[in-house]
């Protein structure tokens, strides 16, 4: 058994090692740069070996689509795969090449990744981790479909003549001050907008520097590991298994024909339901009403 550690040149290491395939190469890696690693895959097929690939459904990655489609005609595996929650969130990046070489570590495949402190190891002749690295690749294959479609079963609406989905939404109160802020989850018919509260006070304090950040971000990777922490510190809001779908903030004020509103805005949405609720929520604060 051998283990290597490199702190750089993390390209040439992996293209090394899988220009030896003869077999097999599975490949598990949350960000890959299909453009510039499109000889390396390339050179694996043309070696008569199979190439797998799982990466995460990441706007990143599917910048590549064309790469990705060329590699598939050629005979790759390639799954872009999205996943529900932060709990089972794509964030591998390891890789078996013919049963016995894994490589593992920090280092996701692309060239972003160069410029920070990522490493990457080459283990050989383990073969009990190698079956714990293979059986983790067909689990990551598996969980999405069936994670995927319990989140994206929605209560129907039980009022007469509304078939709306029902959604899950904390909604916090206008925020005037930047002090502590209050909100209430409340489950909600969209289409004809009936609710109930189904917890009450839940502090803002927490979320808010998220929110914020999710709201400011406009890089991918940064963006899908705000959405990660903002699901993980949801769950812990709330009792039994509710699933809270959105983020909202009440609002209210004077309009340009002088008549006051209040509305809600959507400011987070659960990606996998996210387009199926609306941005904001005229006329309505859910009855979400704190002083500051
Ligand atoms: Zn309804």
């Amino acid at each position: 058994m051998t283990v290597e550690s490199h702190f750089e040149n993390h390209k040439s290491v992996i293209e090394t090692e899988l220009t030896k395939a003869k077999e097999i190469v599975l490949i598990a890696v949350a960000w890959i740069n299909f453009k510039e690693y499109f000889d390396i895959f390339k050179n694996v097929l043309a070696n008569s070996a199979k190439l797998k690939i799982v990466c995460s459904d990441n706007w990143q990655n599917r910048s590549h689509q064309s790469s990705i489609d060329a590699l598939v005609k050629l005979g790759a595996e390639i799954k872009l795969l999205k996943m529900p929650r932060q709990t089972n969130h794509m964030h591998h990046k390891f890789s078996v090449i013919d049963n016995k070489t894994i490589l593992n570590g920090s280092f996701n495949w692309s060239p972003n990744a160069t410029s920070s402190f990522e490493n990457i190891i080459v283990i050989k002749d383990l073969p009990i981790e190698v079956t714990k690295f293979i059986n983790e690749f067909g689990k990551l294959l598996k969980i999405e479909a069936k994670a995927i479609r319990v989140l994206q079963k929605v209560k129907k609406c039980t009022e007469a003549n509304c078939d709306g989905e029902i959604f899950n939404i904390l909604v916090f109160s206008e925020n005037n001050q930047y002090y502590e802020v209050f909100g209430d989850i409340i489950e909600v018919c969209i289409s004809c907008e009936n609710h109930k509260t189904l917890e009450n006070c839940v502090s803002n304090t927490q979320i808010e520097h998220m929110l914020n950040a999710y709201q400011d971000s406009n890089d991918d990777y940064e963006t899908e590991l705000i959405d990660r922490d903002i699901n993980r510190l949801l769950n812990s809001y709330v009792k039994g298994p509710i699933t809270i779908h959105a983020i909202g903030r009440v609002k209210s004020g004077l309009r340009y024909d002088d008549e006051d509103y209040e509305e809600t805005n959507i400011i987070w949405k659960n990606k996998f339901v996210g387009n199926r609720l609306p941005d904001k929520f005229d006329n309505t604060t859910f009855g979400v009403v704190y002083d500051n």
